[in-house]
């Protein structure tokens, strides 16, 4: 092969917050009745005055801190503007130059910047008409986008994976691609590789509407091998807009860009400048909680379990959270420690829930805990260990079994007692006296 594919990605996140970007209609719609939540202001309606939402704010900032943003102390919104039916101001407040966060990276991949803005509503196409929904409009929205670094849909789909993991770990959206919180747009070109000059190709070309991995996957995949196609037939690739066709299985176009588009921004005067202290800063750093890689990292460390098992149990906030406490909550027992090292116990725990999902049957983790326990005095008691407890009392045992064969047959309950301590305190004192008998008896 000697194109090597060119990839940078624009990710949108819907943040979980109350209340939309700049009003105080609520911010979750999905599936809501179309236009039941909306207001002068998320309407556009002249005279109508925004206001900042401080929580999409933090939240954003978070995930600028946890993947090594520089936050900027002072940030500001512009109008961008374009004409759009499901725009009913004729621009979207969004950011430009002075963005929130500035850098950082994620799997060696470079983010250029993380912004905020409002969403657009919703058109629907029913019966050769069009609908409006604006339920959706003046949503906050959060806008990442990384450099071109990314050389393979594996990459790609690596990188979204886990940024949807952080997001959901900082609880600041769901990320949910299926349900449209979040959205990729994949910037796709080839770069020849006999053509070491360049660093980048003079074109690219815009992949939208990509609302799966799956779909990430095969539009991406189909789009390399189409500009590749082209590129070794010597045609030269137009910069457009194209989506994915999933029944032919390739990309079409959807929009030719000529030139890069003027929106005219300029600055939104009826908000004011974001200023960020350090205080505030430091403040948030404090609520970022144990990242993915970094519990993997640990969970390697002290549990030493598989990698398959680490993903497992890291690629859901609460499922780690519930091993951990089980761990935690059985360490305590006397019992359990006697019996595992943190090691075994960790693995014991682990198979449990991923094999057996025992987690679902124990929404408490101190009852698997005590389930296990159970369990495990139950494989104990087993009729071999039984029987070879009985062997082991009855041979180091023999004045107390002279008495008994003498007529003191209330020695018996001292002999189920030396049984049971060798099974650890378990065992049906029953079942044992029954088989004690039958020995002595003989
Ligand atoms: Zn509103």
């Amino acid at each position: 092969m000697i194109y090597t594919p060119i990839i940078g990605l624009e990710i949108h996140i819907e943040p979980n917050t109350k209340s939309k970007m700049f009003c105080a209609c609520p911010q979750d719609h999905f599936g809501k009745k179309p236009n039941s939540q909306t207001c002068p202001i998320c309407l556009g309606l002249p005279g109508s005055l925004p206001f900042t939402n401080r929580e999409a704010i933090n939240k954003t900032i978070k995930l600028g801190l946890a993947l090594g943003s520089k936050i900027s102390e002072f940030s500001k919104f512009y109008r961008k503007h374009y004409f759009y039916p499901d725009l009913p101001k004729g621009f979207q407040t969004s950011q430009k130059d002075e963005v929130l966060c500035l850098g950082g990276s994620l799997f060696g991949k470079r983010i250029n910047h993380i912004h905020l803005e409002e969403d657009a509503g919703k058109l629907m196409h029913v019966n050769n008409q069009s609908l409006v929904d604006f339920n959706r409009s003046g949503c906050a929205l959060i806008e990442l986008v990384t450099e071109p670094d990314f050389h393979s849909t594996d990459e790609v789909l690596a990188f979204t994976k886990e940024l949807q993991l952080i997001a959901r770990y900082l609880d600041i959206s769901n990320a949910d691609m299926e349900k449209g919180t979040m959205r990729l747009e994949a910037n796709i070109s080839m770069l020849n590789a006999k053509n070491s000059n360049a660093k980048l190709p003079d074109y690219k070309v815009e992949l939208k509407n990509i609302n799966s991995f799956k779909f990430l996957e095969k539009a991406i995949n189909a789009e390399i091998v189409r500009q590749e196609s082209e590129l070794s037939k010597g045609r030269k690739i137009i910069q457009e807009t194209r989506g994915y066709d999933e029944n032919k299985k390739t990309t079409f176009s959807q929009r030719v860009k000529e030139g890069s588009e003027d929106y005219r921004y300029f600055p939104e005067a009826d908000l004011p400048p974001i200023e960020i202290g350090e205080l505030k800063i430091k403040n948030l750093k404090l609520k970022i909680p144990e990242l993915p890689q970094a519990k993997r990292e640990r969970f390697q460390d002290i549990y030493k379990l598989s990698k398959d098992y680490i993903e497992i149990l890291v690629s859901d906030l609460n499922r780690a959270n519930y091993f951990e406490d089980v761990i935690a909550n059985g360490m305590k027992q006397p019992r359990l420690r006697s019996l595992h090292s943190l090691h075994s116990f960790a693995m014991t725990v682990a198979n449990l829930m991923i094999n057996k999902h025992l987690d679902t049957d124990y929404p408490e983790p101190a009852g698997l805990a005590r389930k296990i326990i159970e369990l495990e005095d139950r494989s104990y008691e087993s009729a071999e260990n039984t029987e070879e407890a009985v062997r082991q009392v009855l041979q180091t045992n023999p004045e107390i079994i002279k008495k008994y064969q003498n007529g003191q047959t209330q020695v018996l309950s001292f002999l189920i007692g030396q049984v049971q301590k060798i099974l650890r305190g378990s065992g049906n004192p029953k079942l044992i006296g029954d088989l004690l008998k039958s020995k002595l008896e003989k």
